[in-house]
């Protein structure tokens, strides 16, 4: 294997949910053909007691149980020593929200390390010394960081090179430089009419100058009704 194949490493208490969705449809192909590697290590393997404990009750009470700093951190060294360079994410609705540009710049790297945490949370001094950045895929709470790294996991290996089959797909995406940040316009194909809806005529006029000025059109409409936010940024 070469090492400039992009690794990513979770780090889980359930490690039998890897690759999970990844391991099919696009993501799934471009694994088997080695373009990217995907690990997963149990964190209670570094649990030093017989029992293999992983959490402890909170300092200064409250309910539910906290992971331990030493246990965790073991965790991070050991995917460490594979991808130095590569960044330790922390999955937690406290951190920041999740979006394209961060599985960009990760897909750039050698590889990410995705933390899951379960319980409460996981003690902040091993985050403070060992986490690079905190990663929250939206302002709910779930019952661990697994189902999290799907999304965030899944927008970063695509964005690695040769694993869309056609790069205009990735150019003309939501979120991308081609479409200036905002939100994709709508896709039509056959049957030409679809109970007694038919397709838009400029798609079918040939016309190319007017299908992406239509394009650009329905993508401003759409941005300016759902997400007027993005549109500010500009
Ligand atoms: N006590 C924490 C709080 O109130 O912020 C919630 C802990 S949650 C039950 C357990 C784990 O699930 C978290 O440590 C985190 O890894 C993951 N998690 C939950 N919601 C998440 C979200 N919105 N984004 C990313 N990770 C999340």
């Amino acid at each position: 294997m070469s090492s400039s194949i992009f690794k990513a490493h979770i780090l889980t208490l359930f490690p039998e949910l890897f690759p999970g969705p990844m391991g099919h449809s696009i993501t799934g192909r471009a694994l088997s053909e080695g373009k990217w590697s995907c690990t997963a290590t149990d964190i209670r393997d570094f649990a030093t007691d017989k029992r293999k404990t992983v959490d402890d009750t909170p300092y200064g009470g409250g309910a539910g149980m906290v992971m331990r700093a030493d246990v965790v951190a073991e965790a991070i060294e050991h995917a460490k020593k594979e991808t130095p360079n590569a960044p330790v994410v922390f999955m937690t609705p406290t951190g920041t929200p999740f979006n394209q540009g961060m599985a960009n710049r990760w897909a750039a790297g050698e590889g990410v390390i995705l933390l899951c945490g379960h319980y409460e949370g996981i003690d902040q001094r091993v985050l403070d010394a060992l986490v690079d950045e905190e990663v929250s895929i939206g302002d709910y709470v779930l019952t661990g960081g697994e189902i999290a790294v799907y999304p965030v996991l899944d927008a970063t290996i695509r964005q690695l090179p040769g694993v869309l089959g056609n790069d205009e797909t990735l150019a003309e995406e939501s979120f991308s430089p081609a479409l200036e940040g905002l939100l994709e316009y709508p896709h039509y194909t056959r049957p030409e009419e679809w109970r007694g809806q038919t397709v838009p005529e400029v798609l079918k006029s040939g016309h190319h100058a007017k299908i992406d000025a239509w394009r650009k059109e329905q993508s401003i409409a759409k941005t300016q009704k759902v997400r007027p936010e993005l549109l500010k940024k500009k």
